[in-house]
């Protein structure tokens, strides 16, 4: 099982970080292979949805031989089918004609809107206050657990095409969450006894300098709270560019993460790891091996995406990886319902397999999965999967978490649906009218 791990590499380590964007990519000698309509696509996709990678991306992961099919490359490059074709050509046409940016970036803005940037009420419902001040850099869903975006990491290493959090990076109108004050997340966490785990994330918190980082983690090791247990970071630094955790640059940072532990707290690197070939470089599982050094604890998670890991052996190969190396299976996530959903959508009933069939294979130490996960408004529903009760074909669904926590644990019944991709697609089973959940979460989104 290692097919998928094996990738033709470009020399060695790369001795600085270099970033390619739309404006700069057609200096990546690779790409001389794509055809120009291919490029031209690169340019009018870009336009819209992020575009940012990497020469560690580029040179150590992507199997150039295998493009325009292979995974990493789409995971970073921009694709034709990733815009509805109206959206395309109303993009190309501007962009043949020579328009002035002003009339692009106006039709951009209005595709931009077009795609749910804000899914599973983030903006409306999460974001909670402290002494009546909203706090636009904190989410707050489920009672243990707290979301901080710390205002200097809202970026990538380099952009999966796919990322949800793109408008952060795109600097939509009033539609970026960012905070400086470490002092308010701390003030934020004493007055909420119930939140034991702070998540950092973002974009990517590890983009962030050091120095940066250090003063949000060390004002939360100094404030002692006693409710504090766990801080998490989100970051897919290991895949994109896993020299920020060795040589110099390493040290500091693993410096910081040691200071955690040292505190008597729990660190977990939540690693964004979309295929097993990510792990495949020396790079890579030095970085694992150092994060793990210093006592945190690596855990891995990813979305489902058709076109980069839809099938069970790249689910199986990673999960086994992943334990191999020491990082612990965490989550497979269903494609959320924003941006190219329906490039990268996986009916749920599909992603069931998909899971089910690489869990099967796996020895009971990757079992730590859980998945295919909806993180969806009323929580996070897992697809338990297809069941048989008395006449009807359902099926059957778990709230990993649920914005009531006591939903959390209650399997519940949908009408089977081979083709439904998400929760709202979905109808109760057994001729009821709503799901179990349905009114209580009304209520709550009723209040202010
Ligand atoms: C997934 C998620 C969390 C963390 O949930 P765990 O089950 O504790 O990993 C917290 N907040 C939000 C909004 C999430 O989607
Ligand atoms: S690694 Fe995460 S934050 Fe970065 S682009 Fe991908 S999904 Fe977005």
């Amino acid at each position: 099982m290692t097919a998928l791990l094996t990738r033709p590499r470009i020399g060695g380590a790369p001795d600085a970080y270099r970033a390619y964007s739309a404006h700069n990519y057609w200096q990546i000698p690779q790409v001389e292979r794509l055809s120009e309509e291919q490029r031209f696509a690169i340019d009018v996709v870009a336009k819209v949805l992020p575009f940012k990678t990497n020469n560690y991306v580029v040179d150590q992961l992507i199997d150039w031989d295998a493009v325009p099919d292979d995974p990493i490359f789409i995971l970073n490059f921009p694709q034709a089918d990733m815009l509805d074709p109206a959206d395309f050509d109303a993009v190309a046409r501007l962009l043949r004609a020579g328009a002035p940016s002003s009339q692009v970036d106006e039709v951009v803005d209005r595709i931009r809107h077009s795609l749910n940037p804000h899914p599973a009420g983030q903006l409306e419902h999460n974001v909670p206050t402290l002494e009546g001040v909203r706090l636009q850099g904190i989410q707050h869903k489920y009672p243990e657990t707290v979301l901080f975006f710390p205002s200097n990491g809202q970026t990538c290493h380099a952009y999966c095409t796919f990322c949800f959090r793109w408008p952060q990076f795109v600097g939509m109108d009033g539609m970026k969450f960012a905070m400086r004050e470490a002092e308010l997340l701390v003030a934020y966490l004493r007055e909420h006894p119930e939140a034991s785990n702070v998540l950092f994330t973002g974009g990517d918190p590890l983009v962030m300098r050091t120095d940066r980082l250090a003063l949000y983690i060390d004002a939360l090791i100094e404030a002692k709270l006693p409710n504090l247990t766990t801080i998490r970071i989100g970051s897919k630094a290991m895949s994109y560019w896993p020299y920020r955790f060795l040589g110099e640059e390493g040290e500091e940072l693993l410096a910081l993460f040691r200071r955690v532990t040292d505190a008597g707290l729990h660190l977990a690197l939540m690693a964004h790891i979309n295929h097993p070939a990510e792990l495949s470089t020396a790079a890579a599982r030095e970085a694992l091996e150092r994060i793990r050094e210093t006592g945190a604890q690596v855990r891995a998670q990813s979305p489902l995406m058709k076109n980069i890991n839809d099938s069970s052996d790249a689910w199986a190969e990673m999960w086994a990886e992943e334990v191999r190396l020491g990082a612990i299976p965490y989550y497979m996530f269903v494609a959320r319902d924003t941006g190219a959903k329906h490039y990268f959508e996986v009916p749920l009933v599909r992603a069931w397999e998909i899971f089910q069939d690489a869990y099967k294979r796996v020895p009971g130490l990757a079992r730590t999965v859980r998945g295919p996960s909806m993180s969806a408004g009323p929580g996070k529903v897992c697809v338990l999967g297809p069941a048989q009760v008395g006449n009807e074909r359902v099926l059957a669904l778990n709230f990993l978490q649920g914005r009531n926590p006591d939903w959390v644990g209650r399997p519940f019944f949908a009408q089977y649906d081979e083709q439904a991709t998400w929760l709202d697609e979905l109808r109760p089973a057994f001729g009821e009218e709503k799901f179990f959940f349905e009114d209580e979460l009304a209520g709550m989104f009723a209040q202010p």
